[in-house]
Protein backbone atom coordinates (compact mmCIF):
# COMPACT_ATOMS: atom_id res chain seq x y z
CA UNK A 1 0.00 0.00 0.00
CA UNK A 2 1.47 3.60 -1.08
CA UNK A 3 0.06 6.29 0.54
CA UNK A 4 -1.82 7.85 -2.20
CA UNK A 5 -0.73 11.43 -3.54
CA UNK A 6 -3.98 11.65 -5.60
CA UNK A 7 -3.71 14.53 -8.58
CA UNK A 8 -6.57 16.45 -9.51
CA UNK A 9 -7.79 13.88 -12.07
CA UNK A 10 -7.44 10.96 -9.28
CA UNK A 11 -9.44 12.91 -6.53
CA UNK A 12 -12.30 13.56 -9.47
CA UNK A 13 -13.05 10.20 -9.97
CA UNK A 14 -12.58 8.97 -6.10
CA UNK A 15 -15.45 12.18 -5.20
CA UNK A 16 -17.75 10.59 -7.70
CA UNK A 17 -17.12 6.99 -6.13
CA UNK A 18 -17.78 8.42 -2.50
CA UNK A 19 -20.76 10.35 -4.00
CA UNK A 20 -22.26 6.69 -5.02
CA UNK A 21 -21.00 5.58 -1.82
CA UNK A 22 -23.65 7.86 -0.33
CA UNK A 23 -26.27 7.00 -2.90
CA UNK A 24 -25.65 3.49 -1.53
CA UNK A 25 -26.01 4.65 1.86
CA UNK A 26 -29.43 6.81 1.18
CA UNK A 27 -30.69 3.55 -0.40
CA UNK A 28 -30.06 1.44 2.70
CA UNK A 29 -27.12 -0.36 1.37
CA UNK A 30 -23.63 -0.14 2.83
CA UNK A 31 -21.98 2.88 1.60
CA UNK A 32 -19.58 1.65 -0.79
CA UNK A 33 -19.09 2.87 -4.48
CA UNK A 34 -16.89 2.64 -7.47
CA UNK A 35 -15.96 3.85 -11.07
CA UNK A 36 -14.38 1.81 -13.73
CA UNK A 37 -12.24 4.94 -15.52
CA UNK A 38 -10.54 3.99 -19.34
CA UNK A 39 -7.20 4.78 -20.54
CA UNK A 40 -8.07 7.79 -21.57
CA UNK A 41 -9.64 9.32 -18.80
CA UNK A 42 -13.54 8.45 -19.80
CA UNK A 43 -15.63 6.85 -17.04
CA UNK A 44 -16.35 3.38 -18.56
CA UNK A 45 -18.87 2.21 -16.00
CA UNK A 46 -19.97 2.89 -12.19
CA UNK A 47 -21.52 1.10 -9.36
CA UNK A 48 -22.70 1.31 -5.91
CA UNK A 49 -22.85 -1.46 -3.04
CA UNK A 50 -26.50 -3.41 -3.32
CA UNK A 51 -26.45 -6.07 -1.04
CA UNK A 52 -29.09 -4.72 1.26
CA UNK A 53 -31.68 -3.76 -1.89
CA UNK A 54 -30.91 -7.06 -4.00
CA UNK A 55 -30.40 -9.91 -0.96
CA UNK A 56 -27.16 -10.62 -2.09
CA UNK A 57 -23.88 -10.47 -0.40
CA UNK A 58 -21.50 -10.82 -3.64
CA UNK A 59 -23.06 -7.48 -4.89
CA UNK A 60 -20.27 -5.64 -4.46
CA UNK A 61 -19.18 -2.48 -6.74
CA UNK A 62 -16.05 -3.74 -7.36
CA UNK A 63 -17.09 -7.27 -8.24
CA UNK A 64 -19.64 -5.71 -10.64
CA UNK A 65 -17.24 -3.43 -12.24
CA UNK A 66 -14.95 -6.49 -13.40
CA UNK A 67 -17.85 -8.28 -14.57
CA UNK A 68 -18.74 -5.48 -17.13
CA UNK A 69 -15.02 -5.22 -17.89
CA UNK A 70 -14.81 -8.67 -19.11
CA UNK A 71 -18.18 -8.32 -20.77
CA UNK A 72 -17.14 -5.08 -22.45
CA UNK A 73 -13.15 -4.88 -23.11
CA UNK A 74 -10.30 -6.30 -24.64
CA UNK A 75 -7.51 -7.67 -22.29
CA UNK A 76 -5.06 -4.71 -23.35
CA UNK A 77 -8.08 -2.45 -22.55
CA UNK A 78 -8.96 -3.78 -19.40
CA UNK A 79 -4.95 -3.86 -18.40
CA UNK A 80 -5.21 0.10 -19.22
CA UNK A 81 -8.58 0.63 -17.05
CA UNK A 82 -8.30 1.86 -13.55
CA UNK A 83 -10.70 1.44 -10.71
CA UNK A 84 -11.58 4.19 -8.70
CA UNK A 85 -13.30 3.14 -5.14
CA UNK A 86 -14.80 4.36 -1.77
CA UNK A 87 -13.11 1.55 0.00
CA UNK A 88 -10.13 -1.09 -0.96
CA UNK A 89 -11.48 -4.03 -2.26
CA UNK A 90 -12.12 -7.26 -0.19
CA UNK A 91 -10.87 -10.33 -1.29
CA UNK A 92 -13.43 -11.58 -3.39
CA UNK A 93 -13.39 -8.41 -5.34
CA UNK A 94 -9.76 -7.93 -5.15
CA UNK A 95 -9.63 -11.68 -7.15
CA UNK A 96 -12.04 -10.79 -9.74
CA UNK A 97 -10.25 -7.86 -10.52
CA UNK A 98 -7.10 -10.13 -10.99
CA UNK A 99 -8.34 -12.35 -12.84
CA UNK A 100 -9.75 -10.46 -15.47
CA UNK A 101 -6.67 -8.38 -15.42
CA UNK A 102 -8.06 -4.94 -14.71
CA UNK A 103 -5.52 -1.88 -14.17
CA UNK A 104 -4.55 0.05 -10.87
CA UNK A 105 -6.70 0.73 -7.77
CA UNK A 106 -7.50 3.88 -6.29
CA UNK A 107 -9.26 4.07 -3.11
CA UNK A 108 -10.20 6.68 -0.81
CA UNK A 109 -10.16 3.98 2.92
CA UNK A 110 -8.77 1.00 3.13
CA UNK A 111 -9.47 -2.31 4.08
CA UNK A 112 -8.07 -2.20 7.39
CA UNK A 113 -9.37 1.25 8.09
CA UNK A 114 -13.17 -0.30 7.89
CA UNK A 115 -11.97 -3.15 10.03
CA UNK A 116 -11.11 -0.48 12.65
CA UNK A 117 -13.98 1.76 12.63
CA UNK A 118 -16.16 -1.31 12.64
CA UNK A 119 -14.60 -2.92 15.88
CA UNK A 120 -14.60 0.46 17.67
CA UNK A 121 -18.54 0.47 16.54
CA UNK A 122 -19.16 -3.14 18.03
CA UNK A 123 -19.98 -4.64 15.05
CA UNK A 124 -19.44 -8.37 14.60
CA UNK A 125 -16.50 -9.16 12.80
CA UNK A 126 -17.13 -10.26 8.87
CA UNK A 127 -16.67 -13.76 7.86
CA UNK A 128 -13.94 -13.10 5.44
CA UNK A 129 -10.59 -12.17 6.82
CA UNK A 130 -9.47 -8.57 5.56
CA UNK A 131 -7.00 -8.61 3.28
CA UNK A 132 -4.81 -6.00 1.53
CA UNK A 133 -5.28 -5.98 -2.54
CA UNK A 134 -1.29 -6.82 -3.03
CA UNK A 135 -2.09 -10.18 -0.17
CA UNK A 136 -4.31 -10.91 -3.17
CA UNK A 137 -3.45 -9.92 -6.57
CA UNK A 138 0.73 -9.41 -5.73
CA UNK A 139 2.11 -6.29 -7.78
CA UNK A 140 -0.73 -4.68 -8.35
CA UNK A 141 -0.39 -0.68 -8.55
CA UNK A 142 -2.51 0.17 -5.65
CA UNK A 143 -3.01 3.47 -4.16
CA UNK A 144 -4.40 5.00 -1.07
CA UNK A 145 -6.24 6.30 1.31
CA UNK A 146 -6.97 9.36 1.00
CA UNK A 147 -7.26 11.17 4.62
CA UNK A 148 -9.66 13.71 3.74
CA UNK A 149 -12.43 11.16 1.85
CA UNK A 150 -11.63 8.48 4.61
CA UNK A 151 -12.41 10.63 7.14
CA UNK A 152 -16.37 10.92 5.38
CA UNK A 153 -15.81 7.44 4.55
CA UNK A 154 -16.02 6.70 8.64
CA UNK A 155 -19.11 9.18 8.82
CA UNK A 156 -20.66 7.14 6.63
CA UNK A 157 -20.08 3.96 7.88
CA UNK A 158 -20.75 4.75 11.17
CA UNK A 159 -23.96 6.22 9.93
CA UNK A 160 -25.33 2.62 8.28
CA UNK A 161 -24.47 0.87 11.24
CA UNK A 162 -25.85 2.89 14.27
CA UNK A 163 -29.10 2.71 11.72
CA UNK A 164 -28.56 -1.42 10.80
CA UNK A 165 -28.87 -1.17 14.82
CA UNK A 166 -31.68 0.65 15.59
CA UNK A 167 -33.78 -1.43 12.85
CA UNK A 168 -32.69 -4.56 14.89
CA UNK A 169 -34.39 -3.04 17.79
CA UNK A 170 -37.56 -4.79 18.55
ZN1 LIG B 1 -15.97 -6.84 -2.32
Amino acid sequence: MTPARPDETDLRHLRRAVDLAAEALRAGDEPFGSVLVGPDGQVLAEERNRVHSLGDVTRHPEFALARWAVVHLTERQRRASTVYTSGEHCPMCSAAHGWVGLGPIVYAHSAAQLTQWLTELGVAPSPVRCLTVDDVVPGLDVRGPVPELADRMRDMHSSFHRQARRDERP
